[in-house]
């Protein structure tokens, strides 16, 4: 089967590779149709490594997908050849005490599609996967909505790791597409004011039109500022989706006393720091955010029932053969692009 492999620090090849078997009863064996570019697998792309985890080349790379059941293994119970479904790239071990309480997100045994040392990748023509890892989806659903399931489920985590009442005032820092699905899942959820910022006017415009309260793009305006200008007392909650030392600063300063940061975006570097005295007088909650946790078919259920609507969030196409095309498109953040989106099914 044809793969995308990372050889390099912005280098990528796609190379004829043995198809994966079936060698667990509980897995299924997927047809691969469409995947979306990630930030993070842009930033393996890039810089070669996610904090500790470090590329190996030939490296896998792609873990947000969707695909159809091409075969399955013994011991499968819901899915059946033919049928299409939105992947949740993790692979829990199902035994160890964060699996057993309902934390198979902080597995401690656990496989991610495409990180070193841990799963092959999503961007290649089969995949195999736990069926537990796999969601059915409605006919009415596109495979390109199948593939933004997962990060539409990350934006859902963050929102109801918030616990946010209607009324909620937010700052959602950082309109990518992690940024917009956190909007689009606050939106969903109850009646909230939401600014957002980022530093490109069109992913503010795709904020606008998902109902973001107000916008701003710190490049032009100094967004603190303006954001309290309009919240005196401070916002409730500020989603950080840049991973930015300015943006982890900028939360700070928005957040009323009490008010709580979620942390969502990953940062280049190994340590960021707090003004620890803001943190403190005002009682600062800090709220990391590990992808998400039991929230596919909700994120399912929310697109096929229409109260979200992710067709702004993807922007670009490109075929398996063009995927490089779309790291370096996302990677450069040329174009207005979003999410990009790698159909590796014709
Ligand atoms: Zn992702
Ligand atoms: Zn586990």
């Amino acid at each position: 089967m044809k793969a995308a492999f990372l050889t390099g620090i912005r280098q990528m090849e796609i190379r004829e590779t043995a198809p994966p078997e079936i060698t667990d009863p509980h897995n299924v064996l997927l047809r691969v149709g469409v995947v979306g570019v990630c930030g993070s697998d842009v930033h393996y792309y890039t810089t070669g490594r996610i904090g500790s985890l470090v590329c190996e080349y030939p490296e896998w790379t792609g873990h947000e997908c969707a695909g159809t059941v091409v075969a399955v293994g013994d011991q499968v119970k819901r899915l059946k050849v033919g049928q299409r479904v939105a992947v949740d790239p993790l692979i829990p071990c199902g035994h160890c005490d964060q699996c057993l309480s309902g934390r198979e997100h902080t597995c401690r045994n656990q496989a991610f599609l495409a990180c070193p040392g841990q799963a092959t990748g999503a961007l290649a023509e089969y995949l195999v996967m736990p069926e537990r890892s796999c969601y059915a989806i409605p006919d009415t659903m596109t495979m390109v909505q199948a593939a933004v399931i997962e990060p539409l489920s990350i934006g859902l985590y963050a929102q109801r790791l918030a616990q946010m009442q209607p009324g909620a005032k937010i700052a959602i820092l950082g309109s990518g597409p992690i940024g917009l699905c956190v909007l689009l899942a606050s939106r969903a959820a109850c009646d909230c004011t939401v600014y957002a910022t980022d530093l490109l006017d069109e992913r503010l415009a795709v904020a606008q039109r998902y109902g973001a309260t107000w916008t701003g793009n710190p490049k032009e305006t100094d967004v603190v500022r303006a954001i309290r200008e309009l919240e005196p007392l401070g916002v409730d909650f500020v989603f950080e989706c840049a991973g930015q030392q300015e943006t982890l600063d900028q939360s700070v300063e928005l957040l009323k006393p009490g008010g709580t940061v979620l942390m969502i975006g990953i940062p280049e570097v190994d340590r960021v720091s707090f003004s620890i005295h803001i943190l403190r007088r005002k009682e600062i909650r800090l709220q990391n955010v590990r992808r998400q946790n039991q929230c596919m078919a909700s994120a399912i259920e929310l697109v096929s029932n229409g109260a979200i609507n992710l067709d702004q969030l993807v922007t670009h196409h490109f075929s398996l053969a063009e995927t490089k095309r779309a790291f370096d498109l996302v990677a450069d953040y040329r174009d207005g692009v979003v999410k990009a989106i790698v159909h590796v099914a014709a």
